[in-house]
């Protein structure tokens, strides 16, 4: 066991951490003013740079790396912000991966190089109105007629809705009850049919537009099945790795977190010495190194135990409950560590601590990822419906 990373990851971390610091952090804070996405023009930088394509295999323009130099990527432009960091995590921990490892080779072709190159971003729409922690009652339906299947329902809290260029649909594809009735299919944006809500306002998230989703008997080609009814298992598999994404988001937010505190504790004065001289200041700082790290080894093992496969659902969501769990505090922490200035909109802690929340909901709440974490432990899931 080596905990290191290579030279090459620590030249592939330097390089996003370089380019993150460099060029984006003016980005992120007019993105996060107008709640716009990372433009276009800017995802064929982080295409040229190879960030979109870090963990995809070459044959579809990637760089066949693992995931962990993802998320190595993904951290450090998610330092600067979530909103910045959204195609990165869209792209190498995202629902495009179903469409790597369980869609037709064609609808591969058609769609990977297209993210990798930056032109097109993937959302995943799964949440319903009436189907949230409990998604096996997910009412969407999607029946295959002839070479089209057409799609009919609502889709909730989307975040990407309105923005991205193609939707992973989770629908109920048989009669069969729960999750052996649900499937997936690849829905374009432009489909006839498709529609979308008004954006949301979200305490955190800025830069990361949300909307519903409305689908109208919309056609799409058989082609863009991704699995069929039965196939929710696989989905979860995949899923798995969006739980290491989305807990690296929570990561880089508490490491930035504990960034501008530190800085900010040896600059600030009070009673004629820098606050860190107080003992109760380094109590705080010690006690956000040590969560920081501990999550960031969670994360990594991980990404490190997938290999080239996807990660287990006990690593996943043992690491994405902890870092959910820990940014929460680590910028608590350093928003009260800054006192007054923590608290005002012209220093980033208050950005961080309203982003800390919303990963702890998105993609599974913390206390379904500790059903999950019970159930691996016993060796078997709890029916919460008995
Ligand atoms: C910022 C953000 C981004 C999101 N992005 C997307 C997206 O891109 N695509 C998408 O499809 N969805 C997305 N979601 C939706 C997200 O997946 C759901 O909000 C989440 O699964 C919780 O569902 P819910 O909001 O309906 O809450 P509910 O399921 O109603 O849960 C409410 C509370 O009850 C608790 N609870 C419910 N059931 C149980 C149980 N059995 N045991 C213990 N506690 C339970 C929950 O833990 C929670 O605290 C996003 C949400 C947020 C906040």
């Amino acid at each position: 066991m080596d905990f290191r990373l290579t030279e090459e990851q620590q030249a592939l971390r330097d390089t996003a951490r370089r380019f993150a610091r460099q060029e984006l952090v003016g980005l992120a804070r007019a993105l996060e003013a107008k709640n716009e996405p990372v433009p276009a023009a800017m995802r064929r930088r982080y295409a040229a740079l190879g960030f979109l394509g870090v963990n995809m295999p070459e044959a579809y323009g990637g760089l066949g790396l693992g995931h962990l130099d993802a998320l190595l990527v993904l951290e450090e432009l998610a330092q600067v912000s979530p909103a910045v960091a959204f195609p990165v995590f869209e792209s190498a921990t995202g629902p495009v991966r179903a469409v790597l490892h369980f869609a037709s080779e064609s609808l591969r072709r058609r769609i990977l190089p297209a993210v990798v190159s930056g032109e097109k971003v993937v959302a995943v729409a799964m949440s319903e109105p009436d189907a949230g922690t409990a998604l096996t009652d997910l009412a969407t339906r999607a029946r295959v007629e002839g070479d089209t299947i057409v799609v009919d329902g609502r889709k909730r809290w989307c975040s990407g809705g309105g923005h991205a260029d193609a939707y992973v649909v989770y629908c109920r594809m048989s009669d069969a009850p729960g999750a052996a009735g649900i499937g997936a299919v690849l829905v374009e944006k432009g489909a006839k049919g498709l529609g979308f809500g008004q954006a949301e306002t979200l305490m955190g998230f800025r830069g990361i537009p949300s909307s519903d989703l409305y689908f109208d008997s919309v056609r799409v080609p058989a082609d863009n099945l991704i699995v069929p009814a039965g196939g929710f298992r696989q989905l979860m598999e995949a899923f798995d790795l969006e739980r290491c994404g989305n807990a690296t988001m929570s990561l880089a937010i508490a490491a930035a977190a504990l960034e501008e505190a530190l800085a900010y504790v040896q600059e600030r004065r009070q009673f004629g010495r820098p606050i860190v001289e107080f003992q109760a200041v380094q109590l705080k700082l010690a006690d956000m190194a040590i969560k920081v790290e501990a999550a960031r080894l969670l994360i990594w093992r991980a990404a490190q135990n997938a290999a080239d496969g996807l990660p287990s659902v006990a690593d996943s969501s043992i690491a994405k409950c902890y870092a959910n769990e820990m940014v929460r505090e680590v910028a608590a922490t350093g928003m009260q560590l800054m006192g007054g200035y923590g608290y005002s909109t012209a220093y980033r802690m208050e950005q961080r601590l309203r982003d800390a929340y919303g990963w702890g909901i998105a993609g599974g709440t913390i206390d379904v990822q500790k059903t999950n974490i019970a159930a691996a432990l016993v060796g078997r899931r709890f029916n919460q419906r008995r």
